[in-house]
């Protein structure tokens, strides 16, 4: 167990920008970084794993948790429901872990009301000709519903400057240092060193 609460990091960007590879990759150089797995009622895809990437759950189910008040937050996108269960990530901050949400903008502007100090992370595509490819090459959505995601994409971008920093995903080492750096300035805030300055500050 870790003495200092964790910061919360939310990570936003179009569908097919690369925010699951650049977290997961990120994840893996830092080990004190919990994922927050979402609920959501779309359907799983090819090697998603039910309990890992999401919870998979049925509409009725999504709303007896939005109605319980077990949602941190919830959206709705592209047709589907996806929301961030709330017991999980308190308790993991409370631990002294940092807590990376991968979530669309709404929800991120839901989480900017209850979480104000949290880092808010918008990762961009160099091109929405770029975006494009990717989300045709990734082959996990059929035509519409690549379409229905670079028209939300569209709708995301004009968003963006409402957050604090925005990553461009060209070169993804430079993307994901960018991210780490983003982290390390964030546990380097004032805020957080409050402690540590009290102590220093009574000698
Ligand atoms: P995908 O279907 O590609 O996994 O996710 C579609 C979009 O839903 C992505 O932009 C992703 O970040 C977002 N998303 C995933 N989980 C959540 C969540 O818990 N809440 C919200 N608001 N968006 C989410």
């Amino acid at each position: 167990m870790k003495n200092k609460k964790g910061q919360l990091l939310v990570i936003s960007g179009p569908s097919g920008v690369g925010k699951g590879t650049i977290l997961a990759a990120v994840m893996e150089k830092n080990k004190n970084i919990s994922f927050s797995v979402s609920a959501t009622t779309r359907n799983p895809r090819p090697g998603e794993v039910d309990g890992e990437h999401y919870y998979f759950v049925k509409k009725e189910q999504f709303f007896e948790m939005v109605d319980s008040k077990e949602m941190l937050e919830y959206a709705e996108y592209s047709g589907n429901y996806y929301g961030t269960p709330k017991k999980a990530v308190e308790k993991k901050l409370a631990e002294g872990f940092d807590v990376a949400l991968d979530i669309d903008v709404q929800g991120a502007f839901q989480i900017m009301e209850i979480f104000p100090d949290a880092l808010f992370v918008f990762i961009v595509p160099p091109t929405i000709e770029e975006l494009s490819r990717r989300l045709a090459k990734r082959g996990t959505e059929d035509a519409e519903s690549v379409a229905k995601r670079l028209n939300a994409a569209k709708n995301e971008l004009k968003q963006a400057n409402k957050f604090d920093y925005i990553v461009v995903n060209n070169a993804l080492d430079e993307a994901i240092a960018n991210v780490e750096a983003i982290i390390a300035a964030g546990r380097c805030r004032s805020e957080r060193m409050s402690d540590l300055l009290e102590s220093l500050n009574k000698m």
